[in-house]
């Protein structure tokens, strides 16, 4: 079976957005630009487009190349005092000569939409609850759950280890009781993890790393995984085509992952705004 992320993604915004009628002040989600990637101008437009849609306030700050740490510092101080701001998210990667890491610890964590920040961090991996959990680690753990797809006991094998997706995706199943394994660019046989896998998660930005006879019958694969190719199509890691004939369910490139990643951040959103807000 396909999974369907962009109807469950539908159905998380549509939820959202009646909830957030209910309220006169709406939420509101700050974006930081400092880059010059094609991908990311993407990206921010449509976590823009997303905010606008849902009636929050949307900010988004685009900076070129003369932006300096001390600017962008003071940027993240203003937006964890400004009360009409809940989330502040800075798209990675900013550009070389800024502190990515030093930017992003600046980030209030109550306001770190994105869950990056190693307070929010700390505590996913220390399964307690963070004030936001990264949202395309979040986002696939709900999709699991949407098609009723068993975690607790199961092993799951997650490929690449990155802050963003690997580790945090590695912690939540591990939190959901699957037993993880997370292999890397460094692991030897990567077939015999796969072939043991009841659930894969790739996440390496290879093509067609994953193939058919890599996957077990029956096993459930998520593909996480965006590549461009030369003649403009996206694909994942996973060889779709084929493996969707072994596969008892997996996600498309695109409408699998990717939708959720963006509806997840509008939800962390929401329940910043509403602890924000709580009496
Ligand atoms: P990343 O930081 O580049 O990390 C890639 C990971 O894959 C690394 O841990 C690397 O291992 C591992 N890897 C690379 N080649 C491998 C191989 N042949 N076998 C096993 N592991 C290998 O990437 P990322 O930011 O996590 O993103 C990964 C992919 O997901 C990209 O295509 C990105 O565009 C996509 N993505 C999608 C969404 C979404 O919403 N759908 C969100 C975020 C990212 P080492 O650690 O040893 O180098």
């Amino acid at each position: 079976m396909i999974i369907d992320g962009k109807k469950v993604a539908f159905l998380i915004l549509e939820e959202l957005k009646e909830k957030v009628k209910k309220f006169d002040k709406k939420p509101g989600l700050a974006v930081i630009l400092a880059n010059d990637d094609p991908s990311s101008r993407i990206y921010v437009a449509s976590k823009e487009k997303h905010s606008l849609n849902l009636g929050y306030k949307s900010c988004v700050y685009r900076f070129d190349n003369s932006i300096t740490q001390g600017k962008l510092t003071e940027l993240i101080h203003e937006l964890n005092e400004n009360p009409d701001i809940n989330g502040i998210l800075v798209q990675l990667p900013l550009y070389s000569h800024l502190n990515e890491s030093e930017i992003i610890e600046l980030i209030d964590p109550r306001k770190d939409v994105d869950g990056f920040h190693p307070f929010n961090i700390g505590k996913l991996y220390a399964g307690f609850n963070p004030y936001a959990v990264c949202c395309t680690p979040k986002g696939i753990v709900k999709l699991l759950k949407a098609y009723n797809i068993k975690i607790e006991g199961k092993n799951a094998l997650v490929i690449g280890r990155s802050n963003i997706v690997g580790k945090p995706v590695a912690s939540l199943l591990s939190n959901e009781n699957a037993t993880v394994t997370l292999a890397h660019s460094k692991t030897q046989n990567l077939k015999e993890y796969t072939k043991n896998a009841d659930i894969i998660v790739s996440a390496t930005g290879k093509a067609k790393l994953i193939t058919s006879s890599m996957v077990k019958k029956g096993a459930v694969v998520i593909d996480v995984g965006i590549i461009k190719q030369d003649n403009g199509r996206l694909v994942g890691d996973v060889d779709f085509e084929k493996v969707k004939d072994v596969a008892s369910y997996i996600t498309p490139v695109p409408g699998g992952v990717g939708p959720m990643t963006i509806a997840c951040l509008m939800e962390n959103t929401f329940e910043l705004f509403l602890l924000h807000n709580k009496r």
